[in-house]
């Protein structure tokens, strides 16, 4: 299946099978991506990633970038070992670590390509001499004592100084772009080598200088003083080539891993219909996933996982086995009197009586109302706001289901639970952080059930027009104001400057999301 990352792009894809193999004991270091398909902003960071991937290909070979796609159903239990709980997270492994290493998380807020590539170099740095990536040339900088000798000396290769201020890292990535080629070393000074600036004539910095095979040595003319054309004037001196066998085996490795499923064949749907199969997919890939890649759960998070699973209890339409595993798991947290949840019991309670009709043979989901075009798009998060937007309108159908819960007491009961839900767990960082802003806004003005439905819908419209043409939008579903009108042309309306005749959609919204229109099968 096509995926966010395919074998043509400049970077290692990582699988359950290969991850571990690949980046401990390595004679390189490895800059992981643990991502999930499905998150919108991971979508929207993918470019990112490969224009790094791009940009740091001829570094493969001391440091790897590296992709794992922690939505598909083979990946979840590697995942969850190397306790990823939010996307995208970003892991570096240094060379030679040892097979337990889980990895160090990359916890800077700005994940830019010039951030993240700085970031590598230091990397590489920080290793020591005795887990030194194997072909990793000499970052630190040269002294004049060093270098001043090797000026009128004959040699084999051209050598290359790049004279810097101690902060720069122009130096180390010439240095690094230039490793798979021979025919020039690379080496880097300090603005305070006054023996060696003052006998280089150089004056500002950086700047390039160059001593020839011959024993002559000049400052070269670049365009720009900056890496990039540091590194491309001298890939391009006579003489100078990419070592036999130069590109990495990043090839090599993305053949081997495994875990690329064969893509599904495209279900025919009723856009006009609510599926079942999405909701309980959904459900599915939320238990035994997204709130799976935490050991345990305590405090807060255990109260707002019963939260959740008591809000589905009582208010999923229809009973049936959702019902059935969501009041078991309900009844069996509250006999734990707020203990501490060893989550691999809710995994084992959930295989006992999740016998539900989206799984697939060998396990998994099927999406029907939320297929995506390809593989990453729609899907988990399609299915949540599915289920929360069928939460607010049974909620106003049957006001008193809630009574005797902690949420009789809320305003707005489904949407606390899904603010919370979201907040703590939901794997998209971003998505949670917009949703949390949008919430600690306005659902403190939402007063009744019917104010309920229309908050989320009018939400999620909003998230619908900031994606609007961006990577997370499915060119076969593209985000615009929803309902359209086809679906529903009395809710649109041009009156008074407003678009919408709110009383429409309050009754389209309660007729979509109503148990009527509901439907078991997984096609039309
Ligand atoms: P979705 O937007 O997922 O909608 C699913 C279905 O709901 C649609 O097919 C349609 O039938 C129906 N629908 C559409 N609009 C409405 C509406 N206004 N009211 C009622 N029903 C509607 N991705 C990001 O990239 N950045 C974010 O910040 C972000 N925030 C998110 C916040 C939350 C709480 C959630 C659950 C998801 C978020 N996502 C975000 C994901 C994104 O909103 C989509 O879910 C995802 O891109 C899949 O889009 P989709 O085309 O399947 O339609």
């Amino acid at each position: 299946a096509a995926s966010l990352y395919t074998d043509e792009d400049p970077l290692v894809i990582l699988s359950s099978g290969s991850l571990r193999s690949s980046v401990t004991n390595s004679s390189s270091a490895w800059l992981l991506q643990f991502f999930s398909s499905w998150c919108g902003h991971c979508i929207q960071y993918s470019s990112t990633w490969k224009v790094l991937a791009e940009d740091v290909k001829d570094w493969q070979a001391v440091i790897a970038v590296s992709v794992l796609d922690c939505a598909q159903e083979e990946n979840h239990e590697i995942c969850r070992e190397f306790g990823i709980q939010l996307f995208p997270t970003i892991k570096f492994f240094h060379a030679h670590s040892p097979e337990t290493d889980r990895g160090t998380p990359f916890r800077g807020a700005n994940r830019q390509v010039q951030t993240v590539r700085q970031v590598m170099v230091d990397i590489l740095q920080n290793h020591t001499k005795l887990d030194w990536p194997d072909r990793c040339p000499r970052l630190e900088p040269y002294s004049s004592e060093d270098l001043l000798p090797r000026l009128g000396q004959r040699s084999e290769d051209y050598t290359a100084i790049v004279v810097e201020e101690p902060d720069s890292y122009v130096g180390r990535e010439v240095i690094l772009d230039l490793l798979m080629f021979s025919g020039v070393q690379v080496k880097r000074a300090l603005s305070s080598e006054r023996p060696l600036v003052e006998a280089l004539g150089v004056t500002s910095f950086p700047s390039l200088y160059l001593l020839h095979p011959n024993s002559t040595h000049t400052e070269p003319r670049v365009e720009k003083k900056q890496r990039f054309f540091f590194s491309s004037f001298l890939k391009t001196l006579p003489g100078v080539q990419r070592k036999a066998g130069g590109r990495s085996s990043a090839a090599g490795l993305q053949e081997a891993a495994p875990g690329r499923g064969a893509s599904e064949s495209w279900r025919r749907f009723d856009s006009a219909k609510v599926y079942t199969a999405d909701l309980e997919s959904g459900l599915h890939y939320l238990l035994r996933v997204e709130l799976a890649s935490h050991d345990y759960l305590e405090g807060e998070e255990l109260s707002i996982f019963k939260d959740f699973v008591t809000l589905v209890a009582k208010l999923y339409p229809g009973g049936g086995s959702v019902v059935r595993l969501m009041e078991a798991l309900s009844d069996w947290l509250l006999s734990l009197q707020g203990r501490r949840l060893v989550y691999q019991n809710v995994l084992d309670l959930v295989d006992n009586k999740m016998r539900v009709r989206q799984c697939v043979p060998g396990g998994g989901v099927r999406w029907v109302g939320c297929q995506g075009s390809r593989a990453g798009l729609r899907g988990y998060p399609c299915s949540l706001w599915t289920l929360f937007h069928i939460l607010t309108v049974q909620h106003a159908a049957k006001p008193t289901a809630l009574e005797n819960t902690g949420g009789s007491r809320e305003a707005a009961p489904v949407l606390q639970v899904m603010r919370r839900y979201i907040r703590t767990f939901f794997g998209c960082q971003e998505c949670g952080r917009h949703f949390e802003q949008a919430a600690a806004a306005g659902l403190d003005q939402v007063q009744n059930p019917d104010q309920q439905i229309l908050w989320l819908w009018e939400q999620h419209n909003r998230v619908n027009s900031r994606l609007s043409g961006t990577l997370s939008d499915d060119p076969l579903f593209p985000k615009a104001p929803w309902p359209g009108p086809a679906l529903c042309a009395t809710c649109h309306e041009e009156k008074n400057g407003a678009r919408w005749n709110r009383d429409n959609v309050l009754v389209f919204l309660r007729r979509h999301y109503g148990a009527s229109n509901l439907s078991h099968r997984h096609a039309i």
